[in-house]
């Protein structure tokens, strides 16, 4: 990847929405109102199917990155319907979504698949941005940083710690995923901090310059006091992201 990562990353994750032609025509509208800044990185993950049509209709606006949301952990092979790191990376994919809680909760994703995707992504190329986050009743059990921990400790597992400090990872509770409940700036600190403190000792010096995203019911409304929040390097959405008017007001916050 040749152009830097500049925090803040504001992302977006499409999930199942935006097929090529709702892609295309949302990226000609946001193109034509959002200028490119050096000042952050703006990361939109679609559906793997609309990843080409948008790479090619991006034309010269390489400031506008793309992801895959999810990638198979080989590289090819007989396993019907899936996508591989490789196969992305050809496609236009710059950076990977790794264990989103879609994929670990409805789909039964386990830490040893995160980690073998971690694998795969870097192997092809890609930036992994591992999400992790705690479920309500883990929450409300005192678990959170226990949870984190071990999600970011095996996700990370299969890297180098020189491979490690260049992944970006995203804490997205899950009680805040596409329910309107947000962290507030404190809690989502708190944890960023939790995080910042095991990548410290899971990268060494690089752990410090990992962007942190947060992720859950970001709006237009939350999006600047969540940025603002110590710790917090960027913000995943995915509702919220899915309208240009809604996404170009998170995007310039
Ligand atoms: C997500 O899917 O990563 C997410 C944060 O969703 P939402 O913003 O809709 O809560």
């Amino acid at each position: 990847m040749t152009r830097p990562i500049r925090p803040p990353v504001l992302a977006a994750n499409w999930k199942m929405h935006h097929g090529p032609t709702a892609a295309r025509a949302f990226l000609a509208e946001f193109l034509a109102r959002f200028a490119p800044r050096d000042d952050r990185t703006v990361v939109l993950f679609p559906p793997a199917v609309s990843l080409h049509p948008l790479a090619e209709s991006r034309a010269d606006r390489a400031d506008v990155r793309l992801g895959v949301q999810n990638v198979h952990t080989d590289a090819k092979g007989a396993f019907t319907g899936e996508v591989s790191a490789p196969m992305a990376r050809e496609a236009g994919a710059d950076f990977a979504l790794v264990g989103h809680s879609e994929r670990r909760h409805v789909f039964g994703e386990l830490d040893e698949h995160t980690a073998r995707k971690c694998r795969a992504a870097v192997d092809a190329g890609l930036v992994p941005m591992l999400c992790v986050g705690e479920r309500i009743e883990e929450r409300n059990a005192g678990e959170t940083d226990a949870i984190v921990i071990r999600q970011l400790r095996a996700g990370l597992a299969s890297l180098t710690p020189a491979e490690r400090a260049t992944v970006l990872v995203a804490y997205e509770p899950v009680w805040a995923i596409g329910t309107g409940r947000t962290a507030t700036p404190e809690d989502a600190s708190a944890t960023h901090r939790v995080i910042r403190a095991e990548l410290a000792s899971l990268v060494g010096e690089g752990g410090a310059a990992v962007p942190i995203l947060y992720g859950g019911s970001v709006n237009t409304g939350n999006a600047a006091a969540l940025i603002a929040a110590d710790e917090v390097g960027g913000l995943l959405v995915g509702g919220a992201s899915l309208d240009v008017e809604s996404w170009l007001g998170i995007v310039g916050t």
